[in-house]
């Protein structure tokens, strides 16, 4: 520890070496992010954002605590929602539509229609729904881990809502829920680096709460609006440039063409985004309450509450494949969190607690979802229970699947490097963030 004084309000400083410094008496630095914003401008648009975000998390938040099902303007607002999804919807079906119109015509004796019949069938092709995909790598199957399986379908049963169908294992700092393909079905995402920091009772809060969201009415999980937003994303896409123009009919045909359907891609996509996001937040305050309900509020708040160190979990993670060799990242990332200190755990939760969410974001920040769940007293330790000689064996389970990761991670991080961006200071703290291969 060494010390120095606050450039703000000159205040003494303890510094943890290693990490950013900050004060505890004006808070200067908490988020360091935040920094360097200084043109009047954009402090001044940022302020606006600001205001807009926070009452839409204070009227989530609010909303959740009455529990007396969506208020009228959430109900309005998904149904607004819904009608514009299924415009999107109705595009693809306008496009086959005119495809068979142009057919019949043509076979009816107007010959020269007969190319415009596969380009409307292509466009239609290009603009249908998006089901999503089930992913291939790390999969988790039933007969490889079935006492996971087991706890996972009990929990499922407790909770009311379908068995999940697969697992997915990732590299990610979080756990989601989605629905896939055709058929719809109900996959987990499992990020290690999650998983591995938390104890049992707050795994099965996660658990729990990627379980609750089968049950607590999200509309972005409804099927028109989940799949109108993946297809929004793909226009967007094919929409947006990805070269600059070379010849003036390139520049011309992305100005006429191009740009104005980009734009109302995107118009469509954040009205869509805007209009469910708070009914998306109430439904993260509902999964949970499913899981302070099954485990008590104890550990989903303390699993969210460790939700705020993985930023600086993934940092090690990278470190630890750069420069350590000798354990598994695992192992590291469960040093980093025992060696944490306390001041800066402070930090990181004053920084959640001023943080506010952006409009279309979904989640609320961690202050005010353990705040929901403090409001709770009913809540109490939860009513689930698991016999350790299960949470034994599921850990058993997992070993060979830490390990595989731990490999795989390994491998593409070392074959990705070049011996200059090594010396370059890959290792460096406060770097952009590392390219972790999304799995
Ligand atoms: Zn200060
Ligand atoms: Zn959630």
């Amino acid at each position: 520890m060494t010390a120095t004084n606050c450039p703000e309000c000159g205040r003494p400083l303890a510094i943890d070496v290693g990490f950013s410094p900050w004060c505890e008496g004006c808070e200067w630095n908490v988020s360091p992010a935040e920094q360097g914003k200084t043109s009047r401008r954009s402090q001044r648009r940022e302020q606006r954002r600001a205001r807009s975000a926070r009452r839409l998390e204070e009227s989530a938040l609010a909303e959740a605590m009455r529990s007396a099902g969506p208020s009228l303007s959430s109900r309005l607002r998904a149904m607004v929602a819904m009608v514009l999804g299924s415009a999107v919807h109705a595009v693809t079906l306008l496009l086959v539509l005119t495809a068979g119109w142009l057919a019949t015509r043509a076979a009816a004796g107007a010959p020269a229609l007969w190319p415009f019949v596969p380009g409307g069938l292509l466009l239609a092709w290009l603009v249908r729904p998006r089901f999503g995909r089930a992913p291939r790598k790390f999969v988790l199957p039933r007969d490889r881990a079935p006492r996971f399986f087991e706890l996972l379908d009990a929990l499922a049963s407790a909770v009311g809502s379908p068995a999940f169908d697969f697992v997915v294992i990732t590299f990610e700092p979080n756990a989601a829920t989605s629905r896939v393909g055709f058929r719809q079905r109900r996959v987990l995402y499992l990020g290690l680096p999650l998983w591995v920091v938390l104890d049992w009772p707050e795994r099965t809060a996660v658990l729990a709460h990627e379980l609750g969201h089968q049950v607590n009415h999200d509309p972005r999980r409804r099927i028109v609006l989940s799949t109108s937003l993946s297809a929004l994303r793909v226009w967007l896409d094919v929409l947006t440039p990805r070269r600059d123009a070379v010849h003036i009919a390139q520049v011309l045909f992305r100005a006429a063409v191009r740009a104005p359907l980009r734009l109302v891609a995107k118009w469509l996509l954040r009205a869509l985004l805007r209009l469910s996001s708070s009914s998306s937040r109430v439904a993260e305050y509902r999964a949970d309450l499913v899981a302070a309900r099954l485990v008590g509020s104890a550990a989903a708040i303390s699993a969210l509450d460790k939700t705020l160190l993985l930023d600086a979990c993934m940092w090690e993670l990278r470190d630890a494949v750069l420069w350590r060799s000798g354990s598994d990242v695992w192992t590291a990332e469960l040093d980093l969190l025992s060696r944490f200190p306390a001041r800066q755990r402070d930090r990181l939760r004053r920084a959640d607690r001023r943080s506010v969410p952006g409009v279309y974001s979904t989640h609320p920040n961690v202050a005010r979802r353990a705040r929901f769940l403090e409001s709770r007293p009913e809540v109490g330790v939860g009513s689930f229970s698991v016999p350790s000689a299960l949470l034994d064996d599921v850990t058993a389970e997992f070993a060979p699947v830490l390990r595989q990761m731990d490999a795989y991670i390994r491998g593409r991080v070392e074959r990705r490097l070049t011996p200059a961006q090594i010396d370059a200071g890959m290792g460096r703290r406060g770097n952009a963030a590392p390219d972790w291969d999304r799995t």
